[in-house]
C-alpha cells in the first residue's frame, strides 16, 4: 500500500493482485523481439526475463479529500464468474480487508468512479451475499459516463459483444442501477470543486468509447489517473502499442499524455504498473521514460 499527499487530497493505492502477461496478447502491435530489446532497462520488475511476458497490477485508488472518500476503479472483485478469462474466474482476494487496513469501510465510501466498464475496474462494485450480487459500498454514488453505460448497454442488447462483456455488466453495473445508487454522469464531472481542490473525471476515449482518467488537483499539486489509456511503461518507448477499441484514438491519447505530463511535476497514476504504479513521465538522453516514484 502506498500514500501519497498532494495539497489537502490523500490518495492510497489499494492493491488487489499482480500479474505477468504475454505482451503479445496485451498490446496490439507488440512483438516479443522488440520486448527484449527493451528488457534491460526495464528491468525484471517489470518484464519477466525468462518469458518476457509484462508484469503488471490490478489496483484502486483510495482519494481522501477535505469532503469526501472516494473509490476509482473497483478492479476484478471476488466470486466473479469469468470462465472466459481463468486469471478472473472465481478469483479471491483481500481487497477489503486493503481498504479497511486504509482506514476505510465500505459504508464510508461516498463516490465510486470506474474508468470504465471492463470487468477489471468495476468488480468490487458489488459482491456477493445470500446468492446475489449487491453494491459493495452501500452508501455511495456510482458515478458512471452515461455515454459508457449507454454504449455497452446497447452493444450487449444488441449481441454485438459477447458473454466477456455481458457477464461483468449483469453482476458489477445493473445491480448498483437496480438499488438506485447510480449516477449517470459526463465525461468531465466534477466530485471536488472547490477551490483549492479538484477531482473531476478526465476523457480520455480510445481504449473504450467513452473512458476516463480523473485529473486532481489540490494546493497547485496535480496528478492524472490514466485508467486504461496505459498498460506498461513500454508503451513511452513505443507509444504504437495499444490495447483497446480504437487504436488511433488510443495511440492520440498516449501521445497527448506524453506532451503534457513530459518532464513535468504532475504525477501519472496508473492502473496496471506495478507497484509503486506511481510516477512522471520523464525525458531521458532523447527518450521517452517512466520514473517509477521510490520512497
Ligand atoms: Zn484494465
Amino acid at each position: 500500500m502506498r500514500t501519497q499527499i498532494f495539497g489537502d487530497i490523500r490518495v492510497d493505492t489499494i492493491p488487489e493482485y499482480d500479474w505477468a502477461v504475454d505482451g503479445e496478447w496485451l498490446l496490439a502491435g507488440a512483438s516479443n523481439e522488440v520486448i527484449g530489446e527493451h528488457a534491460h532497462w526495464l528491468g525484471p520488475s517489470l518484464v519477466d526475463p525468462e518469458t518476457l511476458h509484462l508484469k503488471g497490477s490490478s489496483h484502486a485508488y483510495l482519494i481522501r479529500t477535505r469532503h469526501h472518500t472516494i473509490l476509482f476503479d473497483t478492479c476484478c472483485g471476488n466470486d466473479k464468474e469469468r470462465p472466459y478469462y481463468l486469471p478472473w474466474h472465481r478469483l479471491r482476494t483481500s481487497f477489503l480487508e486493503n481498504l479497511a487496513h486504509a482506514g476505510v469501510l465500505p459504508e464510508q465510501v461516498d463516490y465510486v468512479m470506474c474508468s470504465h466498464l471492463h470487468a477489471d475496474h468495476i468488480g468490487w462494485n458489488t459482491l456477493l451475499k445470500d446468492g446475489k450480487w449487491v453494491p459493495t459500498f452501500p452508501n455511495a454514488r456510482y458515478l458512471m459516463s452515461k455515454g459508457e453505460f449507454e454504449y455497452w448497454r446497447d452493444v450487449i442488447e444488441s449481441g454485438e459483444v459477447g458473454p466477456s462483456r455481458k457477464l461483468p455488466f449483469d453482476d458489477s453495473i445493473l445491480p448498483v442501477v437496480q438499488h438506485g445508487l447510480a449516477t449517470f454522469v459526463e465525461d468531465d464531472h466534477a466530485v471536488e470543486n472547490e477551490f483549492p481542490d479538484e477531482v473531476r473525471y478526465f476523457p480520455l476515449h480510445g481504449h473504450t468509447p467513452h473512458h476516463c482518467g480523473l485529473y486532481l488537483r489540490s494546493k497547485s499539486q496535480d496528478a492524472i489517473f490514466s485508467g486504461d489509456a496505459i498498460h506498461h511503461p513500454i508503451q513511452f518507448a513505443e507509444p504504437d502499442w495499444v490495447n483497446g477499441n480504437d487504436h488511433i484514438m488510443g495511440r492520440q491519447v498516449i501521445r497527448d499524455l506524453i506532451g503534457r505530463l513530459i518532464d513535468t511535476p504532475t504525477k501519472l497514476l496508473t492502473a496496471h504498473f506495478p507497484a509503486p504504479a506511481v510516477g512522471r513521465v520523464v525525458s531521458d538522453a532523447g527518450h521517452v521514460r517512466f520514473r517509477f516514484d521510490r520512497d
